[in-house]
């Protein structure tokens, strides 16, 4: 008598057209995220893998693929590009990691808004906005040369941009996604406005993102420039001045506090020892009013580029904010991870400054002026620690919250456990109803459907 046939070989077999991954190294590769930024995360989920990988080109070959994984009971953890900091794309179960990158076409652009396939790249869709009716993203994570729309909907915060329009989840941002069920007969359905986000920065628990829909903003020559200070105080107030500023352009503002420019080994030249840098990135017709908040605070602009130069280069500040900034520093020390946290606006200077002067050099500081979802201008950190112990890294995140800041904690794959920071609602319950009632997707990131 024949073994019965494995539920993968079944779909290897009833699926030959599609584009399978075979090669049992490149499967492992695919199964993994940048988690490994968390020393915790890195031990938990260490050698966790899908059982195959497969890259869907249009939405038939997705449709064909779901119906099937929901009639054999198979796990689908959904991918774009794998540069989640949470294990968000990593199987627990095995099954098939389904890589959106092939499902990637720019649909259009008009009226400040945009639509593509998930698997677009950021980068790519900014090209085809700006071409077609010269706006630009909103906000976007610093990987944007390498992450995925689906991606950032799925797994991100926002990031570059975020100090104008706050982060993806603010309001307005997100106009509408297309997804489809996993089920024997799957429906597609457009989910506008609010009952979108019931699906975002779920880590692809409770929906399969097809199409995303999302506002832009006017486009600008973006230049970038590093201002230097001698004390964090000054650096600070000058942060909070531009990002402040109505009339100030800009795009990125970010603090980089002692000791954290050292590692930025390629910029030695304009981060001058014991400095405070900020970084940002400003219209061509805010730099004389730049210039003079600079002055008003003792800043010395060290280092200018133009967007002509930028572009001409491909060397841009904007990958040493948000978390490049700690990508950077793992280039120069292997024995760092980092934290995420939100300030309290209005308190949000005092607590930075409270917070450095409490814990660095263990913890350096470094902070992103965001408008947070309500448009108010306050901070956002993703500080670099030295790392010793996990019981040390859970006192110094306890230390934050005893002074009154909240942490998203990075270092856990649960859902409520990170940025959702409790029970989910039952809105997005009944979302996972509708779209994932075979609790096939990413299975075990969410306590309540485990
Ligand atoms: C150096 C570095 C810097 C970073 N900077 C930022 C930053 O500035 N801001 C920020 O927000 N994040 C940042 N991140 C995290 C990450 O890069 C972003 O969130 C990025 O948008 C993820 O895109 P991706 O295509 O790599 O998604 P992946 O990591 O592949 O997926 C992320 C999550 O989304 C889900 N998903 C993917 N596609 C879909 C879909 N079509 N439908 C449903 N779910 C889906 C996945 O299952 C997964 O749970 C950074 C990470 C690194 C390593």
């Amino acid at each position: 008598m024949n073994a019965p046939i494995h539920p993968i070989e079944q779909l290897h077999v009833a699926l030959p057209d599609l584009d399978w991954v075979t090669d049992g190294s490149r499967i492992a590769r695919l199964s993994q995220d940048f988690s490994w930024f968390s020393p915790v995360l890195k031990r938990q989920l260490a050698g966790k893998s899908a059982d195959a990988v497969v890259r869907p080109r249009n939405e038939d070959e997705i449709k064909r693929l779901v119906s099937l994984c929901a009639k054999l009971r198979i796990p689908i953890t959904i991918r774009g590009s794998g540069t989640g900091n949470y294990g968000q794309s990593v199987p627990l179960q095995g099954g098939v990691v389904l890589d959106m990158s092939g499902y990637n076409q720019f649909l259009w652009a008009r009226d400040g808004a945009a639509r593509a396939q998930a698997g677009i790249r950021l980068f790519e869709l900014e090209t085809k906005t700006r071409a077609a009716c010269n706006m630009e993203l909103r906000c976007m994570p610093s990987t944007y040369r390498s992450a995925t729309l689906g991606g950032l909907f799925g797994g991100g915060f926002g990031g570059i941009g975020s100090i104008n329009y706050g982060p993806l989840a603010a309001r307005g941002n997100v106009l509408g996604i297309k997804a489809i069920t996993v089920a024997e007969e799957p429906e597609i359905v457009e989910l506008r406005g609010p009952e979108a986000l019931l699906m975002h920065h779920l880590w692809g628990t409770n929906g399969l993102v097809l199409e995303i829909e999302l506002a832009l903003a006017p486009a600008y020559d973006w230049q970038e420039h590093f201002v230097v200070f001698s004390t964090l105080d000054d650096a600070l107030d000058f942060g909070q001045a531009v990002a402040s500023a109505p009339g100030i352009v800009k795009r990125e503002v970010g603090l980089l506090a002692h000791p954290v420019p050292a590692y930025l080994k390629q910029h030695a030249a304009e981060l001058p020892p014991g400095c405070h840098a900020m970084i940002l990135a400003i219209a061509p017709s805010s730099e004389p009013a730049v210039r003079e908040l600079a002055a008003q605070w003792r800043g010395e602009v060290t280092y200018s580029k133009s967007a002509e130069e930028i572009a001409r280069t491909h060397r841009t500040l904007l990958e040493y904010t948000w978390n490049h900034t700690t990508l950077a520093a793992f280039k120069v020390d292997k024995n760092i991870t980092y934290l995420q946290s939100a300030f309290v606006p209005g308190q949000h200077l005092e607590q930075v400054r409270r917070m450095d002067k409490l814990l660095s050099p263990e913890v350096q500081m470094h902070a992103e002026f965001i408008r947070n979802l309500d448009g108010v201008v306050t901070c956002t950190a993703l500080q670099i620690v030295q790392f010793t112990t996990e019981e040390r890294l859970q006192e110094i995140m306890q230390t934050y919250r005893d002074n009154g800041v909240r942490i998203n904690d990075p270092h856990v794959f649960i859902v409520e456990d990170g940025k959702a920071g409790g029970a989910l609602s039952q809105a997005i319950q009944e979302v996972k109803q509708r779209f994932d009632p075979l609790n096939l997707l990413n299975p075990g990131k969410v306590r309540a459907w485990s």
